[in-house]
């Protein structure tokens, strides 16, 4: 198959074949991408080891579904560590280099000793951090939900076997709930263990499921 069969835009196109330099989607993207960009927007539950090119399917996901001209975050993406976080917005920041679309990292220590920002209102429309920070933006109302349209969890059986992020993944999703109870959910994980699929049954209701 080919990106040209994906219906992305022709600013995503050109970060796909300019910057990325790929040439033709991989198994995962090319079934998963439909699933996210097309309406209804059902929830994707996807089974990806690194290496599938998962990252390209929650980045274009997340970029084809914001709207650039409204100022607000639209997108998270939750990761289990500042490292992976930094790292898919890198990804981002490259395949959404002609979108004119803005992120923003929320890690800890990410704005230390810049007391204004601090309390700042995040405009950007993409937020890519891990769960405890996300969850303390929120609580400060640093970081408004009203617009928010899609959740990522990135390896989620990483982050759901650290301590407190499971808890605070809930709180975040609760959060979401109250004022946008349609927004869509992209869970990837490499395996699933009763941890994950505990989690996936209390939080995701009649989600798409993708085992590659
Ligand atoms: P990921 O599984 O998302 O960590 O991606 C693994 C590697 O595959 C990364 O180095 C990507 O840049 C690369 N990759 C992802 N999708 C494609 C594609 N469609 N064509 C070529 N390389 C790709």
């Amino acid at each position: 198959s080919r990106f040209e069969d994906l219906n992305l835009s022709p600013e995503l196109m050109k970060g796909l074949y300019v910057e990325m330099k790929f040439e033709k989607p991989s198994k995962i993207q090319a079934i998963s991408l439909p699933m996210i960009i097309t309406p209804p927007h059902k929830h994707l539950i996807a089974q990806a080891h690194n290496g599938s090119g998962k990252t390209t399917c929650f980045v274009l996901g997340m970029l084809s579904r914001v709207d650039p001209s409204l100022r607000e975050p639209q997108a998270l993406c939750i990761c289990p560590t500042r490292e992976l976080a930094i790292q898919n917005m890198e990804v981002l920041q490259k395949m959404g280099k002609f979108t004119g679309i803005t992120a923003e990292l929320a890690v800890p220590e990410s704005n230390h000793g810049v007391t204004s920002a601090r309390r700042a209102h995040v405009s950007a429309q993409v937020v890519i951090g891990t769960p405890g920070t996300l969850k303390k933006w929120i609580a400060f109302k640093k970081l408004g939900l009203n617009h928010l349209k899609i959740l990522v969890f990135d390896e989620a059986d990483h982050m759901l076997a650290t301590d407190g992020f499971r808890d605070d993944s809930l709180r975040i999703m609760k959060d979401i709930e109250r004022v946008n109870p349609k927004y869509q959910v992209l869970l990837f994980s490499a395996t699933f263990n009763e941890t994950v699929k505990d989690f996936v049954q209390r939080t995701v209701k009649d989600p798409n499921q993708l085992f590659v």
